[in-house]
């Protein structure tokens, strides 16, 4: 799939703005704070309906603006697909083809974008919490579905945390309500959980020679899924249940004693090992950066492989950051299938090559 073109009005420090991309690859030049990432980020809340960098969706408004506005057409299953997110005091709404897409799940998903930027470092650096993010969306792309159910877990999970801490403050003794939240938040996340389990197992697939290979088979990247209970990567939906079950039977006193939910999706977390080593604790800069490229090329493939088309690529200041080696191995991939869009301060970082084919705009204070 690819985006033609995009059409931005009070969105960040952009007025109005409406672009033509090319097919291929696409360089936004220009200095700092001129609304390169701005750009990025509207082809990002297109496909999500939220941005990579802020939760609050007032930020992405023009400032004194009523409303924020991105719309862009979509060419994919070779046909093309009106895109449409608008911000306003009222909310947001978004529409496919026109029509407005009440469920997010309804929405994400038509359009799939893989996104790599400088602070994607942290899914390696970072806490258990980014982790659990990058799973999240990505997933979620793929298969809309599961954010349904992980919407309906957190929803659970923020009620049954409450009453949990009704419970410890000896303001509600029943505990009903703590079994029947229990058994719903069981339902949702255990198949939370499993989805997180084959999307690993697919993600490892592709990830781990790809790695290999950038790394001119000098590294070998594995991935671990830590889970708060005892399953392992093949374990079926009915297993998961019934570990869940068991869990919470046995914890139930000590939830609440301590007042909240001690196991579940929400406390799982992802290692990465380079050569046996957690790349968290010891891996270079560079080994880390090399990780979380393995990862997010890795998830372009998977989504090609899940979905049928290959998502759209945004590379976000870090193109000039990856060394020959990386930026050859990183360009023959998406050689011709991957609409890409890259931004950089200057061309000088960029290979002769790849600017030759691309087309460039220049970005000048949100014009
Ligand atoms: P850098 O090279 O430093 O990464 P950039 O070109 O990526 O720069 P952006 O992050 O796109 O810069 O930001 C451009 C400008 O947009 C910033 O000066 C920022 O203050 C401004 N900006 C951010 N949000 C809004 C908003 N809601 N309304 C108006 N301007 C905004
Ligand atoms: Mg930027």
């Amino acid at each position: 799939m690819h985006i033609e073109n995009i059409t931005v009005e009070h969105y960040r420090n952009y007025d109005s703005l409406s672009l033509q991309f090319d097919r291929q690859i696409n360089v936004i030049i220009g200095e700092n704070a001129q609304g390169k990432t701005n750009l990025m980020e509207a082809i990002y809340v297109l496909a999500f309906t939220k941005s990579h960098r802020t939760s609050k969706d007032k930020e992405l408004v023009k400032w004194d603006s009523e409303y924020g506005k991105i719309k862009g057409s979509i060419f994919k299953r070779n046909r093309t697909f009106p895109l449409e997110v608008i911000f306003s005091a009222k909310g947001k709404k978004a529409k496919f083809n026109h029509i407005e897409q009440k469920r997010l799940s309804d929405y994400i998903g038509s359009l799939n974008v893989v996104m790599f930027a400088p602070e994607d470092l942290n899914l390696v650096k970072g806490s258990p919490q980014e982790r659990r993010k990058f799973i999240d969306m990505e997933l979620g792309q793929i298969q809309p579905v599961y954010i349904y159910h992980l919407g309906q877990y957190q929803k659970i999970l923020k009620q049954r945390n409450a009453l949990l801490k009704d419970l410890q403050r000896q303001k509600q003794h029943d505990r009903t309500m703590l079994h029947i939240l229990t058994e719903q938040l069981i339902e949702h996340g255990s198949i939370v959980l499993e989805r997180r389990l084959r999307f690993l197992h697919k993600l490892r697939d592709w990830a781990v020679p790809i790695h290999h290979g950038i790394s001119r088979g000098l590294e070998q990247l594995a991935i671990a899924y830590e889970p708060s209970v005892d399953v392992s990567e093949d374990t079926d939906l009915e297993t998961i249940i019934e570990t869940y079950k068991t869990h919470y039977e046995t914890m139930e006193d000590r939830e609440v004693e301590r007042g909240t939910t001690l196991v579940g999706p929400h406390r799982d977390d992802l290692t990465f090992y380079v050569n046996d080593r957690n790349v968290q604790t010891y891996g270079s800069q560079g080994q880390q950066r090399t990780t979380a490229l393995s990862l997010k090329l890795a998830e372009i493939e998977l989504i090609d492989q899940e979905v049928g088309e290959y998502p759209i690529l945004l590379l976000d200041d870090v193109l000039s950051e990856l060394d020959d080696h990386r930026q050859s191995h990183l360009l023959n991939t998406i050689q011709g299938k991957v609409q890409t869009f890259v931004t950089t301060t200057s061309v000088d970082g960029i290979h002769h090559e790849t600017l030759e084919q691309a087309k460039l705009f220049n970005i000048h204070n949100g014009q």
